[in-house]
């Protein structure tokens, strides 16, 4: 079965498309998070951004990030972003087509919910998870 994104590429589900090129498209994700939520997805279907193995898809989606939050920055005048890519169901992933979330910032309670918390640094820790990721080849 055909997943739901490849189906937007192919127009066979209707989406509001604020941008695209040779390689991916950009439209606004179905549940507004924030004004301008917008999702960025390659034309050739992937499960995740860490599948992307060919470079020029890979680069194209990063330009689209930067063209994408621009136009959104110049119109609807957001104070910044969160861009964010859930991989895999653990992290929050429900469609398994690569996509990249722009989400616009407006201020603390524009219904964006922070997602990782900020710890008091252990830097024993820390150095054991640099050698320990380090070490593979
Ligand atoms: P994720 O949970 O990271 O996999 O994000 C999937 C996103 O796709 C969600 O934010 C949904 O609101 C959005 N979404 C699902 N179906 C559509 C659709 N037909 N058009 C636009 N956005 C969609
Ligand atoms: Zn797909």
């Amino acid at each position: 079965m055909t997943c739901i994104f490849c189906k937007i590429i192919a127009g066979d589900v209707p989406s509001f498309t604020i941008y695209e090129d040779e390689y991916v498209k950009a439209f606004l994700d179905i549940s507004q998070t924030t004004k301008g939520h917008t999702l960025i997805i390659p034309k050739t279907h992937s499960e995740n951004l860490l599948d992307v193995s060919n470079d020029e898809i890979a680069g194209a989606l990063l330009k689209a990030v930067q063209i994408v939050s621009d136009k959104i920055q110049r119109t609807l005048q957001c104070e910044g972003f969160n861009i964010v890519s859930n991989i895999r169901e653990v992290a929050g992933q429900t469609v398994f087509h690569t996509h990249i979330h722009v989400i616009p910032r407006y201020g603390i309670s524009d219904g964006f919910q922070q997602m990782y918390s900020q710890n008091d640094p252990d830097f024993g820790k820390l150095e054991i998870l640099q050698r320990q990721i380090t070490e593979v080849l």
